[in-house]
């Protein structure tokens, strides 16, 4: 399992719902934890390790180290306003810009055991579960980006690219 940069296809298309937790679905789930351990990340979705399916790892931070996996998680509540600070993501090495998130959420979802949980996040643990729960739908965070943002990313994308395109034999 590796992250997969930008602009694989399979970050730009909304990811499918997992439904019911299987064992081969738990297990690739908690392969996740370390891999986003090892890239220095506090949040991870699935379609950024080539996986499509609604499935989210995040850290909630302060002394609480042990990460979150939420599957099919949606955005119930969102409330305390938007609020911008910087963001970068692992699909996207480099790159960073301002990206205004709600300052609290309530996220629905279910953990690897199929229960249902509600998640109340606020400041950074909201901003990450707002950005992951993003990737779900294959929105990605330089499309939030302001003008000025892009455009200073916009030497890195091209690099991303040609990355890419250096990597997929299929790609003319
Ligand atoms: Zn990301």
């Amino acid at each position: 399992m590796r992250v997969v940069h930008y602009p694989d296809p399979i970050l730009l298309s909304p990811a499918a719902r997992v439904g019911v937790v299987t064992d081969e679905v738990r297990l690739k789930a908690l392969e996740m934890v370390p891999l986003m351990r090892l890239e220095d990340g506090i949040g991870l979705a699935a379609p950024q390790v080539g996986w499509g399916v609604r499935l989210l790892v995040a850290c909630r931070g302060g002394d609480d180290d042990a990460p979150i996996i939420l599957v099919d998680p949606e955005i119930i509540e969102k409330s305390g306003g938007l609020e911008e600070d910087q963001e970068g993501c692992l699909s996207f090495p480099g790159i960073n810009g301002d990206i205004a998130r709600y300052r609290n959420v309530k996220v629905r979802a279910h953990d690897l055991e199929n229960r249902e949980v509600v998640v109340e996040a606020e400041d950074l643990f909201a901003r990450v579960l707002q950005h992951e729960i993003d990737h779900l739908d294959g929105v990605l965070f330089i499309s939030r980006m302001s003008p000025a943002d892009r455009q200073k990313s916009k030497p890195l994308l091209a690099e991303l690219v040609e990355r890419h395109q250096k990597r997929s034999p299929d790609t003319p």
